[in-house]
């Protein structure tokens, strides 16, 4: 069965093609610069090489209308008719409380999709546009939604409420989601895997370090307290985004800078963070240049982040009652050595035996980074969410068949 997987953001489409017999992937691309002037999609078929196209993509359907001709192209294709696609999975970053596992897109689901744009404006609508256009084109096929906020689901009351007046939980659902959920997932189901234990029994600590950053408590399996909240915006250090604040920065720096509410919320997700603190980049290997050359600002942005992540390692080991495994993933987490050394260091009471040797070599591929005699275990999983997302679509549709 021949899966293609969407991730369909406001100016740009990612998509992959898996052939879910064995897992592999066919083809992986870009569409770009959707409505923008320069829009082009980048198209690699695995094993061939990579093509470029720059022509005029106003909008979603036609980004999909291109990724579809690209992926029947005679020279550069990776199927031969489109009935070889048998679903699309959707990636959906908000759920909101209605979904706690991937679904087969019905109406009825995209009216909830649509009542779950209030907690989510920026990125539900594009999600939706894309299901929308692949629905129109692919019309004979299901397709399946695949959540970022699903796997935290299982986080009990007590970790999701926040302690405000308890009506604005009922009147407008104000509580912690958590994102990066497919991520977590993926991750901490490839770590008992590595390890070699059911992840029923395990209690592990998944640090997703993107430009975008969440952790996870993942206890026996179940996602029982993660860093971001009701929305992207709360939790670790990020690229652009301030992580945790104290509440009442925001209406300091509205009164003595005479801000809307829409200009504090740009501050806070696009102009704080790593690139706030650093006042270089957003980007981390350039902080890490910086450092070297003894930028103090870049010294203090990657110690605040290093801070915070140790700091939540410790709040998420009391939570879950002990520590089985901590895994490193994303941008940062997969290829900065030095971060996950700052981060492990000084863990050693928690029971963590750091291996620098392995660490140093290491990048992008799994791998054990503590020795061999660490009662916790230390991972690199580079995540796959389109993997998992191309596995929950195969799931559901085989049970359709059934
Ligand atoms: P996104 O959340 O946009 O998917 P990524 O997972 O690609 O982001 O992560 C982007 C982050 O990963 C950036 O901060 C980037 O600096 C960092 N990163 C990528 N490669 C490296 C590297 N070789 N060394 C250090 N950081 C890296």
């Amino acid at each position: 069965m021949k899966v293609l997987v969407i991730n369909s953001g406001s100016s740009s489409i990612k998509y992959q093609v898996f052939d879910m017999k064995d897992e592999t992937l066919l083809a992986k691309g870009l569409v770009e610069r959707i409505g923008i002037e320069g829009s082009k999609i980048t198209h690699t078929p695995i094993g061939g090489e990579k093509i470029t196209k720059e022509v005029s993509i106003p909008d979603h359907k036609v980004g999909i209308k291109l990724l579809i001709e690209a992926l029947l192209d005679d020279e550069h294709g990776v199927i031969k008719d489109l009935s070889e696609i048998k679903a699309v999975g959707h990636r959906v970053v908000h759920g909101g409380e209605k979904f706690s596992g991937s679904v087969l897109i019905t109406d009825e689901v995209m009216v909830a999709l649509r009542e779950n744009i209030e907690l989510a404006p920026l990125h539900n609508p594009p999600n939706i546009w894309g299901i929308e256009a692949c629905q129109e084109l692919m019309p004979n096929i299901p397709h399946i939604g695949v959540f970022d906020t699903a796997f935290h689901a299982t986080l009990p009351d007590y970790a999701y409420m926040y302690a405000l007046p308890y009506e604005y939980y009922e009147k407008y659902k104000i509580r912690r989601y958590g994102f990066h959920g497919t991520s977590h997932r993926y991750v901490s189901q490839r770590a008992a895997e590595i390890i070699g234990k059911s992840i029923e029994e395990l209690k592990i600590i998944t640090l997703h370090m993107g430009n975008g950053v969440s952790f996870a408590a993942v206890k026996n399996g179940k996602s029982i307290e993660t860093t971001m909240g009701f929305t992207p915006l709360e939790g670790m250090v990020m690229g652009t985004r301030s992580g945790d604040i104290d509440p009442a920065i925001v209406t300091y720096l509205m009164d003595k800078e005479n801000l809307t509410s829409k200009e504090v919320y740009n501050i806070l997700n696009k102009k704080s963070g790593l690139l706030g603190l650093s006042g270089i980049s957003n980007d981390m290997r350039d902080i890490q240049k910086e450092k070297a050359k003894g930028n103090s600002r870049a010294r203090i942005a990657i110690e605040v982040f290093v801070h915070r992540a140790k700091k939540y390692i410790g709040a998420y080991a009391a939570i879950m009652g002990g520590l089985d495994a901590l895994v490193f993933t994303a941008g940062i987490g997969e290829n900065d050595e030095l971060i996950r050394r700052d981060v492990c260091h000084g863990l050693e009471f928690l029971g963590i035996e750091f291996n620098d040797d392995v660490n140093n070599r290491v990048r992008a591929e799994e791998a054990i980074l503590s020795k061999p005699s660490s009662r916790v275990k230390v991972l690199l999983v580079p995540t796959n969410e389109e993997l998992m997302i191309a596995r929950d679509t195969k799931e559901i549709v085989d049970r359709l068949d059934k």
